[in-house]
This record gives structure tokens, sequence and C-alpha cells, in this order.
């Protein structure tokens, strides 16, 4: 079976692990903030807090950014349901903003009308969160100078992107957000078996969230409300979690983030190749790109919804592991019982029916991705195309 995603561990991957097993520390030790410093100086920012996963790094976000009942979080809803989820958490009301169809991200001009009726309502959200699909940035620039005029809060969800670049900068300096948040679940770019990280240039932000992963518990004297008794002195100043990410998966996370420009250079020439044989099919592309992290390698299959049904099944049985990203999160059951209903959001509908994830990973090979390309091309001979 050729999966849609999956993993690249080497030797040095195993090596890092192992040595992390022979330490001191299993949890709380050296690995953890050498990964968040190797990950904050790649994406040239300040401050970078990891957490035991990305959605958690998301419910974290909205926590440090006081996100709570009576507010409202917009986020796209071609999306994973966690960035939705991270807002209900908080007990936050969500909504969404359809997308662009080119990009397959959030639509800055629906973004633009939603805001201004918004503003009208008096009903404006306290946060929005992109989500940078597939690995290509959103256009992070408008968004921001949009949410900037109503003095909104921008969390980034980077799951799908870190390794890309937005006008010039890495993904996650968060130049246009106060927190950029990523994941390394192994389908992801580097992963650390389960992992995430929030990032942030806004250093009571990055104490927060450093706060919130941990029981909401701190050390440092001057946010405690009395002296410390002693050493091992500690006060809970608010009610956090345990989203701690361990020692071993950052000792793994540290060495996968070596190899992050090379797994995003074959990611694109991956991409590259597929676009240069698929072009004479009737299929709908992605964009080109040079900026994005790839992730993702998402075509639009020419028919109805049932012709990509076939499809799927027939891949899958040819041992093609395609996959589908992503079903509108506001027809989820959970989402469907809080309000929303088909054609809330016709843009995200509409390519979903017609989307298919071809695998994509730096491993792949170019043999491989020939048997995938062909069997797309005899499947849809088939269907009549
Ligand atoms: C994978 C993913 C998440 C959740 O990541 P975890 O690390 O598995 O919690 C959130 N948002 C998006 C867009 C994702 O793809």
């Amino acid at each position: 079976m050729i999966p849609y995603g999956r993993q690249s561990i080497d030797e040095a991957d195993i090596d890092a692990v192992v040595a992390s097993l022979r330490s001191a520390w299993l949890t709380q030790g050296p690995q953890v903030p050498a990964f968040e410093q190797a990950v904050a100086k790649y994406c040239q920012c300040a401050h970078a807090v990891a957490v035991s996963n990305a959605t958690a790094a998301l419910h974290l976000a909205c926590l440090a950014l006081d996100i709570g009942p009576g507010d409202v979080v917009w986020t796209s809803p071609n999306t994973f349901v966690a960035s939705a989820n991270c807002a209900r958490y908080c007990g936050a009301e969500v909504d969404f903003v359809d997308i662009d169809p080119d990009t397959l991200n959030m639509s800055v001009p629906a973004l633009a009308d939603k805001l201004a009726a918004a503003s009208q309502a008096g009903r404006l959200p306290k946060a929005i969160i992109p989500v940078h699909f597939s690995g290509r940035s959103c256009d992070m620039k408008e968004i921001a100078r949009l949410a900037r005029q109503h003095g909104i809060h921008i969390i980034e969800d980077a799951s799908h992107a870190i390794g890309a670049s937005h006008a010039g900068r890495p993904v996650g300096c968060c130049e246009y957000s106060d927190i950029t948040v990523f994941s390394f679940h192994p389908v992801k770019i580097i992963t650390s078996g389960e992992g995430g990280m929030a990032l942030t240039g806004n250093p009571e932000i990055a104490a927060r969230l450093t706060r919130l992963r941990s029981h909401g518990i701190s050390r440092d004297p001057s946010v405690m409300t009395s002296p410390p008794d002693g050493d091992w002195y500690y006060q809970q100043i608010e009610l956090g979690f345990n989203y701690r990410m361990t020692d071993i998966q950052a000792a793994l996370g540290l060495s996968q983030l070596a190899k992050l420009a090379c797994f995003v250079e074959r990611r694109r020439q991956l991409a590259e190749r597929y676009t240069k044989h698929l072009a004479r099919l009737p299929l709908i592309l992605p964009m080109a790109s040079d900026s994005s992290a790839w992730h993702l390698y998402v075509v639009q299959l020419p028919g109805s919804a049932d012709c990509r049904q076939r499809i799927f099944d027939k891949m899958r049985a040819a041992g093609i592991g395609v996959n589908v990203h992503y079903i509108p999160v506001h027809r989820q059951p959970y989402y469907r019982n809080l309000g929303f209903n088909d054609g809330d959001f016709p843009t995200a509908e509409a390519y979903y029916r017609h989307a298919l994830t071809l695998p994509l990973y730096p491993d792949l090979t170019d043999s491989e991705q020939d048997t995938v390309m062909q069997a797309l091309e005899t499947m849809l001979v088939t269907e009549g195309f």
C-alpha cells in the first residue's frame, strides 16, 4: 500500500531517541527547550512553546488570548476539526469564512464582507484562525490588515506549513499573527511522534502558554501572590493542563528539524512532477508554489461526487492510499447541532465533492508516483474522461 502521507525516519532520528532514553530525563529535560529554540530560530520568532500535540497548542493559544464564553472565533471550513474545536473548548462560539477556490485557503474578500457585516451587527470575532491548507500560506498580510482594523487576534493554524514561507519570511515568524501553531503528527512535515508547538513574538503570551501547558503552575516569584515559602515552592495561578511534550519526543523533533529543508524540497519536486504529468488530464491541479511546504497534493476530479467515490474506492483497491481533505467542518454532526447547514459555505462544499488527495511524502519514489499517476489516468478513462 502506498499511503497518502508518512514519516521519514532515519538512523540519526533513532540514535537521537535512544540517546534521550539513556539520559537522566525522559521529560522536562534539555531536549524540549533545545527543540523550542531551534524551531524559534528557524522561524525567526522570539518564543516557542512545545506541547503534546497541535490541538493542545490551539487550545492554549485560545486561552492565552483570553477567549471564553461570549466570544466568537472564525476559522476556515476546509480544515481538520481541531481548528474549530479549540474555541469550543474555551466556551466560545465558532463561525467560518468560506474559502478561495484557487488557494483553498480562507478567502480574503469573503473575510472582508463578513467583517463588515459583523461590525454592523456588533458581533465581531475575538480571534480569527486562518489555516495554511496543504502547506500554502494564507494571504496573512491582508488578513492581518483586516483584523487589525477591528482589534481582532490572529492564530495561524500552520499544522501543514512548517518549512513554508510568506512574503519572504518563514511561516511561524508571527509577523502577521499573535500565535502560530505547528503539528508534529507523523503525517505532517516533520514529526515528534505526537507533538505540537505554539510560537509567538509576545513574551507575556509565551509565559502564559508555558504556564498553561503545566497545570497553570508558576515558580516565578514575580507572579506569586505571596513570597515563596522556600525553594520547593510553586503556585497554581490559574487552571492549566498537562500538555507537556516529553524529552523523547523533542529529541526526535530536533533531529527531524535538521532535515526539514530536504523534506520540503523533495515534496516540492514531487508536487512539480505531479503537476507536469497530470496537466493533460481533465483535473483541477493545485496552484504552483515555491513557498508552500507541500503537505498535501489535492486534485479536483471532473464529474459527480459519485465519480469521486468510485475513483477513491478503485485507487484504494489498487493499493494507493488516496484520501480526502477536508469534509467541511460545519457539516460535521457536532457543528450541525450548533446550527450550521449545507450550503452555508458553498465554495468549501463544492471543492469537497471533487477533492482527492494523492500520496505525497519525502520517501515516495518516482516510480511509486508513476504508479499513482497511471492508475488515476486509467480510472479517468474508465469513467469516460
Ligand atoms: C493535524 C492538524 C491539527 C491537529 O494536529 P495534532 O498534532 O494531531 O493535534 C490541527 N489542524 C490542522 C489543520 C491539522 O492538519
